[in-house]
């Protein structure tokens, strides 16, 4: 079995004139450990497909099924330790606490759960992301490649299953956004993590697996 099972989603948003139908039936599976890309125009529905995913969203109708699991029937308690536990989420603003060092945002999503960080595990991690150097420093002191590499740290700190990105080099020079790229995937390769990622990045599109293309809420081709 695949290990996201996406089911014939619909998603629309408001109503009467201002309806607007985001996905019109998308189905689609993914396996373990791959490294999907989801490519189309701005309005296609790429965003709403990556919430439903997450469970952000709520489909209208059609099942999203996870590692077995039917994501929109848990109760609200149930998807809140599943995407804390499960889903990783890389973001193209970083969102890091500007107060806390780059270690201490690294850690969060294990001390909001109330487990103790292995600081060896957590140095090798940010070793392969190469921001061993940055453990201490503030985001206010970093480049932006290296706030989002705290931010991809972050992601990966609980063995997630699976991440979603949304245009996680959009705001990167292209080196950096070479090198990020090139960094996720082997990240990802290390410890099986699927990821399913927006982005307008080409040299991102060129370390996937696979392309998706998304254009007015139904997929194009993949
Ligand atoms: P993309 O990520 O490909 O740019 P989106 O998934 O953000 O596309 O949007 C798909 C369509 O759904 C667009 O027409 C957008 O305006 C609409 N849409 C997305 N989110 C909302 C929302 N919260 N309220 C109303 N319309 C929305």
């Amino acid at each position: 079995m695949a290990f996201v099972e996406i089911k014939d989603i619909k998603k629309h948003f408001g109503c009467g004139e201002n309806k607007v139908e985001a996905l019109k039936g998308v189905t689609l599976s993914i396996d373990k450990g791959e490294m999907c890309v989801l490519l189309g125009p701005s309005g296609s529905g790429k965003s709403t497909l990556l919430k439903c995913l997450s469970g952000i969203e709520k489909p209208d109708t059609g099942e999203v099924i996870l590692d077995g699991v039917n994501i929109h029937k848990l109760k609200r308690n149930e998807t809140a330790l599943l995407r804390r536990r499960r889903i990783g989420f890389i973001y193209q603003n970083y969102n890091l606490f500007e107060e806390f060092t780059a270690y201490e945002n690294i850690v969060l999503p294990l001390v909001l759960d109330n487990a103790t960080p292995d600081v060896e595990e957590i140095d090798a991690l940010m070793e392969q992301l190469h921001i061993l150097g940055a453990k201490d420093k503030l985001p206010s002191e970093l480049s932006g490649g290296e706030q989002q590499k705290v931010a991809i740290a972050r992601a990966f700190v609980a063995k997630p299953k699976i991440i979603f990105a949304d245009e996680p080099t959009g705001n990167l020079d292209a080196a950096s956004a070479a090198e990020t790229a090139k960094l996720l995937r082997r990240t990802s390769k290390l410890f099986g993590t699927c990821i399913i990622m927006v982005t307008h990045d080409m040299q991102m599109a060129d370390c996937a697996d696979r392309i998706i293309t998304i254009e007015d809420g139904h997929l194009h081709s993949d």
